[in-house]
Formats: C-alpha cells, sequence, structure tokens
C-alpha cells in the first residue's frame, strides 16, 4: 500500500479527531530516533529528556537490542504459555542474577506487574501469613504512581486519576510518603504488604529522607510485611544504581521492574521476588498470554546487557551528578527547587510562575523535549547514553530559557 503524504498539521488533526484525548502531548510529530536524539516529521532533531518515562533508558533504537529483537523476530514471536520457549529461562537466569532475585513472574506492562504483585501477596497473607479470608490489607503511598487499571486507581490519591472511574477495589491503606511511624501505626494483623516507590516519579521526583528506606524495611520485616518496591521507572540505571534501593543498601521482597526493560522496543515488566511470595502461585491460577515471550525475553536480555556492558548506570551516576549541579547553579527567581538522583531530575518552579508546560513548549523551540510532571515540576530524565558534551548542549538551551523568560 502507497501512504499518500500527510502533513504534520493533518497528523495532528487526524489523532485529535479519531484518537480518545487522555493526553495532552506537544504538537511534535516524532518519526526517527538515535541514543538520546529525535527527530520530527519536518526535519527538527531533539533531545529526548523524558525517554518516554525512563523506557528507553539505553537511547532510542539502540544498535544491539534492535538486532536481538530483529534475529529472534524472524524466528519465533510467541509460542504462549501452554508450551516452554528457549528465550524464557535464559532472560529468568539472567535477570535473578542482575537483581540477586530468586523468583520471576514476567509481564507485559508495568501496571501488570503492579497488579500480579498484589495478588501474590494476598494469597501469601491467606496461605503463608495466616490472615482471614477476604482481610488482606496493602499499605501504599499518597501521590504514588503505580498505573492506570481499576485497582491502582482505587488506591491513587490524583482525583483526576480517580473521579467516576468506580466503584474501586477495596483493600488498600494510604499513608504518607516518606513517614516511617505512620507505615508502623498503619500496620495491622492482616496488613500483607507495603507497595512504594523508591523516588515518586510522577509526583515530581520526590526523594524520601535519608535512612527512610532502612526504617520501612526494618518495619516490613518485624511484621511479617512483604516489602514492594516498584522500581518500574526509577530502576534500571535511571538514579545511577541499578535499582534506586541500594541507594539506601536495603533489598525489597518483591521488586517491580518494567519500562527500559526491554529498551522501549517492548512493553516487558515482571515481579521479581524472593522464593516465599511467587511459590505461592499454582497452575491456572495466574496468567498472561504474551508474558514471558520468546520475543519479549530476547529482546530484554539484550537491553539488560547493554545497560550493563554499555556502562550506562556509571554514566547515569556522573553525568546526573553534573547536571544536577550545574542547574543549581543557574537557579532563577522562577525555581523553587532542583532536586535528582543520578539522571532522574527535576526542576520545581514557584506557582506564581503559572505552570512548567510553558517552558516544555520553549525548550522544544531551542530543540529540547520536556514534559511537565503535575503543574510545576519540570523532568529532566534523559537515555543513559548522554555524553558530557550533550548535557553541555541541554544546559546551555535551558539556561537560555529559564533566563530570557
Ligand atoms: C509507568 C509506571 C507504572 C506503570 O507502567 P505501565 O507500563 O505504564 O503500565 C507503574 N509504576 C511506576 C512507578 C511507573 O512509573
Amino acid at each position: 500500500m502507497i501512504e499518500t503524504p500527510v502533513s504534520t498539521s493533518e497528523m495532528i488533526g487526524i489523532e485529535s479527531e479519531l484518537g480518545a484525548h487522555n493526553y495532552d502531548p506537544l504538537d511534535v510529530v516524532l518519526t526517527r530516533g538515535e541514543g538520546v536524539w529525535v527527530w520530527d516529521t519536518d526535519g527538527n532533531r531533539y533531545l529526548d529528556c523524558l525517554s518516554a518515562y525512563s523506557a528507553v533508558n539505553q537511547g532510542h533504537c539502540h544498535p544491539e537490542i534492535r538486532k536481538a529483537m530483529v534475529e529472534q523476530a524472524e524466528r519465533l514471536s510467541l509460542t504462549s504459555r501452554a508450551f516452554r520457549n528457549d528465550q524464557l529461562p535464559h532472560f529468568y537466569d539472567e535477570i535473578c542474577k542482575l537483581t540477586r532475585s530468586s523468583k520471576v513472574l514476567p509481564t507485559n506492562t508495568g501496571a501488570e506487574a503492579v497488579e500480579s504483585a498484589i495478588k501474590c501477596v494476598r494469597k501469601w497473607g491467606y496461605e503463608v501469613k495466616g490472615v482471614s479470608e477476604e482481610c488482606a490489607e496493602v499499605i501504599v503511598c499518597a501521590n504514588g504512581f503505580h498505573g492506570r487499571t481499576i485497582s491502582i486507581v482505587s488506591f491513587s490519591t490524583d482525583p483526576t486519576a480517580r473521579k467516576n472511574f468506580g466503584p474501586f477495589t477495596p483493600g488498600f491503606k494510604i499513608v504518607p510518603f516518606g513517614d516511617g511511624s505512620a507505615l508502623e501505626n498503619a500496620i495491622t494483623p492482616n496488613t500483607v504488604g507495603f507497595l512504594v516507590e523508591p523516588i515518586q516519579g510522577e509526583a515530581g521526583v520526590i526523594i524520601p529522607p535519608k535512612g527512610y528506606f532502612k526504617q520501612v524495611r526494618e518495619i516490613c520485616s518485624q511484621h511479617n510485611v512483604m516489602l514492594i518496591i516498584d522500581e518500574i521507572q526509577a530502576g534500571l540505571g535511571r538514579t545511577g544504581k541499578l535499582l534506586a534501593e541500594e541507594h539506601e543498601g536495603i533489598e525489597a521482597d518483591l521488586t517491580l521492574v518494567g519500562k527500559a526493560l526491554a529498551g522501549g522496543y517492548y512493553p516487558v515488566s515482571a515481579v521479581l521476588s524472593n522464593s516465599e511470595v511467587l511459590s505461592v502461585l499454582r497452575p491456572g491460577e495466574h496468567g498472561s498470554t504474551f508474558g514471558g515471550n520468546p520475543l519479549a525475553c530476547a529482546t530484554a536480555r539484550a537491553a539488560m546487557r547493554v545497560l550493563v556492558e554499555e556502562g550506562m548506570i556509571e554514566n547515569s551516576a556522573d553525568q546526573g551528578h553534573y547536571l544536577l549541579a550545574e542547574l543549581a547553579g543557574m537557579r532563577t527567581n522562577q525555581v523553587k527547587d532542583v532536586r535528582g538522583r543520578g539522571l532522574m531530575i527535576a526542576v520545581e518552579f514557584h506557582p506564581e510562575v503559572g505552570g512548567a508546560r510553558r517552558f516544555c513548549e520553549k525548550l522544544k523551540d531551542v530543540g529540547l523535549l520536556c514534559k511537565e510532571t503535575h503543574k510545576n515540576t519540570l523532568r529532566l530524565a534523559p537515555p543513559l547514553v548522554i555524553t558530557r558534551d550533550q548535557v553541555d548542549w541541554a544546559l546551555e538551551n535551558i539556561e537560555k530559557v529559564l533566563r530570557l523568560d
């Protein structure tokens, strides 16, 4: 089929007419990507400072990941889990070694991993901890983000994510993020899990007080509550460590990974667990048609390999450290706070500035693609392959936009 050429504005028009309006994208239509760069249909080049919400940590169209994916696509794409495939055991082995986990449940999206973890800790609660039927509670944090399914928005504190989507799933309790005593006070004999992000990404890169996770780890162990850390955004090198939990020297009972797990080529996520929780699942009790498929496994294996072999995690720590320090140095009156860890960085503007969206539009005009998170915060999260020269180029342009405002 030969496509008739469609102009950029026509494409935006078609999207607006035919698509559900559940996003409010910048009016830039991208057609190609390589490393930290993406190009629009008019040939303009941009430095991607969002990395698809950290799903392309390895950079756009990484050649090694692409090669692994294409080779696998030519061989075998999907078997379903009714049969075995020759990529799944290698994926299990490599992800367990990388993250020091003992069991894996492969899923597609992050929300599916979150849902699966909740199901598993509930079942563990009834069968191992001895919680009475239908009484299991999972504690979560205010302002967290874990996805968009009914059960997940059931414990969201974002009114926009919840309004008119009820009735909601019961069994959740919400505590403030960063407050160990609030967690301890909320725990009852029915508490089976505590689900938390290591750094709250969507909330605007909120870093908890030092020592919080050590305390959380102790509280959870003391009360036999499974600690579920959602590393879907902060994990896989984004904060300068493989997993963000390493900054506090702790280990979760369940770790959720996704997004960058397949380098942006394919939706691959996983629940990684100690052996106790995932061992409660028996055949037929849970599943996913595409979860653990050979194309997903082969792509994820290459994505994990390049993340480590090409030093992307160290680079995230180095460039992130530099970018954060430089940004802190260029504070203008509009800037309320600059914070971050590794290449997960936020610039928060004073509310009087009237929102960060305006800066995103201006940054787009000088060649940087960013997205505001909540109203007043700009998130800077470029691919982890960014070089010092590229960081300097970004800083020059950010400074231009901030100073000219
Ligand atoms: C993106 C995200 C999810 C949901 O992942 P999807 O693949 O979009 O379903 C869950 N938790 C966190 C922390 C995320 O950033």
